[in-house]
């Protein structure tokens, strides 16, 4: 009962971020389901605008996932050898190509569990792939969802894989549908890792950060 009077209803505490973000797009760059696939791939460890500065001119020549079966991985890599780790991504993105145009008819599998078995994918590229080209429920975890996330102390969890199974528990599905870019975008620009705008914040009332770390209680 004690818990049920103290407990928040995080989706409208999340409200106005959702309100404010809502309507922005993923801010990678493509044309094609492969290229965003691709983008996204190469974003992990990378910044959106550095992946965004060198990919045009691999996605002048690679469109669909059939791109890659004559393409040599030494071609990929010489295209995207400023983003990091460009060695093991070229590789992920010329081997699920492969399959994609070999097996799935050049598709992208509308299955979560599927498509973490492809090369290179885990759970946060696969759940921001599947939520944009499907509207899925999902959120894809990155740093900036997982540092939001605990610092308003909707949850406490050490990694964004245990944020990412919580995110799962405590919102509903159709809160889950809108709250990846909102969450990714206000952790980017808003509540940033080295200086949060918590002055300027619509959630500072219900920050768990905000109430321990800069408000102290007198
Ligand atoms: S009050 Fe500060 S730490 Fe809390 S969510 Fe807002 S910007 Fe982030």
């Amino acid at each position: 009962m004690v818990q049920l009077i103290n407990s928040i209803n995080w989706a409208c505490v999340l409200e106005p971020i959702i309100a404010e973000y809502g309507g922005k797009k993923i801010e990678l760059d493509y044309e094609t389901s492969f290229q965003l696939l691709v983008a996204v791939i190469l974003s992990a460890q990378t910044t959106d605008k550095q992946v965004n500065r060198i990919t045009p001119p691999f996605f002048a020549r690679i469109r669909e996932p059939k791109d890659m079966i004559n393409i040599s991985l030494d071609e990929i890599m010489e295209d995207l050898k400023y983003v990091n780790f460009f060695r093991n991504k070229s590789r992920f993105i010329k081997e699920t190509g492969v399959i994609l145009a070999t097996k799935y008819d050049g598709i992208i599998p509308d299955d979560l569990t599927l498509l973490q078995t492809f090369p290179g994918i885990g759970i946060k590229t696969a759940k921001v792939v599947l939520s944009v080209l499907y509207d899925r429920p999902y959120v894809g975890v990155d740093t900036h969802i997982h540092r939001v996330m605990n610092r308003l102390g909707i949850v406490t969890t050490k990694n964004p894989e245990a944020t990412d199974r919580e995110i799962e528990k405590i919102f509903d599905t159709e809160t889950k549908k809108k709250l990846h870019h909102p969450l990714v975008l206000f952790g980017r620009y808003h509540c940033t890792a080295r200086k949060p705008k918590c002055e300027t914040c619509k959630l500072q009332e219900y920050c768990k950060f905000y109430k321990e770390t800069i408000k102290k209680p007198l």
